[in-house]
């Protein structure tokens, strides 16, 4: 099964998703994920690192808390390949899932597309002038 069709599957599953189904939804997402890597993102999840910053004009930037740093997520956006819905800026995601192609996504975009559908973001409004030092942070890693 190709990667694109894998992402196809999985945004199905994830539609899916909620509170109420998330014990089956589990279920279905360990077809596509290591255990490893599903319970990391729930660990993140759990312990409230997912943070979504909210602009005023309805923009989300996307942050993950990691043990030893915080990386940037972009959900949604395609690879010119079509293999990644998304982008993270860990050495995970880099090395398993643009170089070897071994996985569909490290566990911080697996966070927060979770979390997205669990409503467990932890929101942070955020005007231009603090986006800015935000992007200026992420720039600089
Ligand atoms: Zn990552």
């Amino acid at each position: 099964m190709s990667p694109a069709t894998m992402h196809i599957l999985l945004d199905t599953v994830l539609k899916d998703l909620s509170t109420d189904t998330l014990d089956e939804s589990l279920e279905k997402l360990r077809f596509f994920f290591p255990e490893t890597l599903l319970l990391g993102a729930l660990d993140l999840i759990d312990r409230e690192s997912v943070i979504m910053y909210k602009t005023p004009w309805g923009r989300a930037q996307y942050e993950v808390l990691g043990s030893t740093a915080t990386y940037t997520v972009f959900p949604g956006l395609l690879s010119p390949k079509g293999n990644a819905s998304a982008y993270c800026t860990c050495p995970a995601y880099a090395y398993s899932v643009l170089l070897s192609e071994t996985q569909l996504m490290c566990k911080h975009v697996l966070a927060i597309m979770l979390a997205r559908r669990l409503e467990r973001c932890i929101e942070q409004p955020i005007d231009a002038d603090e986006l800015a030092s935000v992007i200026a942070r992420q720039c600089s890693l």
